[in-house]
């Protein structure tokens, strides 16, 4: 059985197209200030997936690259300059932000890093400190 949907991704001028395929291992908000420097916008709406499962269909050579922490690889349009996905090879994840996958049905289940928010959200999901356990925080939670 192939219930597997494949949704269609692209930069801010289009040159490069890429698809995500399935279901994000997790769909929520951080308010860390990396993902507010680099964004430019004060939470990032981000879903998780599998490498795998992210491909690059159009504009390959038109990808940028750069590395603040081993981390995480940050990937942009060079001829735009609208961000792409984010790569952490250390989980085997890839983040790729909410808004650049418009097509895709984003229901967010929590909020991380929300110590560093600047922006409060009162929408009644979960609010983490840092991180949750298994991904290497603390787990605890905070008020909205
Ligand atoms: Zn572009
Ligand atoms: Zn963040």
């Amino acid at each position: 059985m192939n219930t597997e949907k494949t949704y269609n991704g692209s930069c801010f001028c289009g040159s490069v197209l890429f698809t995500v395929t399935s279901e994000p291992a997790l769909m929520a908000y951080c308010h860390c200030d990396s993902c507010r420097h680099w964004s430019g916008g004060p939470v990032s709406a981000f879903t998780l997936w599998n490498p795998e499962t992210v491909k690059v269909t159009h504009g390959e050579d038109n990808i940028g690259s750069y590395n603040k922490t081993p981390g995480s690889t940050r990937k942009w349009c060079k001829s735009c300059g609208g961000h792409l996905f984010t790569e952490h090879p250390d989980m085997a994840l890839t983040d790729v932000s909410a808004a650049v996958i418009p097509d895709f049905p984003f229901e967010p289940v929590l909020h991380v890093n929300y110590q560093e928010t600047v922006l409060h959200m009162t929408d009644g999901l979960p609010k983490m400190k840092d991180l949750p356990l298994e991904a290497g925080g603390s787990g605890e939670l905070l008020a909205e």
